[in-house]
């Protein structure tokens, strides 16, 4: 399994930036301003603020969702947090999810969705 490094000014908590991917694709300043900062020599962005309300939440989680290259990851365990994420499709970014634990969020997901 690949390890991810995260990037060295990321606050700390669950979301981060991972070191060295970024390409400044102005995602986070547009979706998420409060959440990101850029460095000051303007060369990577990193988590600076956790989400800590729902609203934070959702805007992290189309972070993750729509930045370029994958660089913004989960290493927490929070169960709403991890299952938020699968339900965007957004599992591989999930550091402490093993590949059957996917597969399990992927499949309750189908059958939620099934019983709707
Ligand atoms: S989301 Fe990724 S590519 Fe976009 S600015 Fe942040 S680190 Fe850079």
């Amino acid at each position: 399994m690949k390890k991810h490094k995260p990037y060295c000014k990321n606050v700390k908590g669950g979301f981060y930036v991972e070191e060295g991917c970024c390409t400044l694709c102005s995602v986070p300043w547009v979706v998420a301003p409060s959440l990101f900062t850029v460095d000051n020599d303007g060369r990577h962005c990193y988590v600076s603020k956790q989400p800590e309300n729902s609203n934070e939440l959702e805007q992290m989680v189309e972070v993750v969702h729509s930045s370029e290259l994958a660089c913004v990851r989960y290493r927490g365990t929070n169960k709403l947090i991890l299952r938020r994420l699968a339900d965007s499709g957004e599992a591989r970014q999930c550091d402490r999810l093993t590949w059957w634990r996917r597969i399990l969020l992927w499949k309750s997901g189908r059958t939620k969705g099934l019983s709707q």
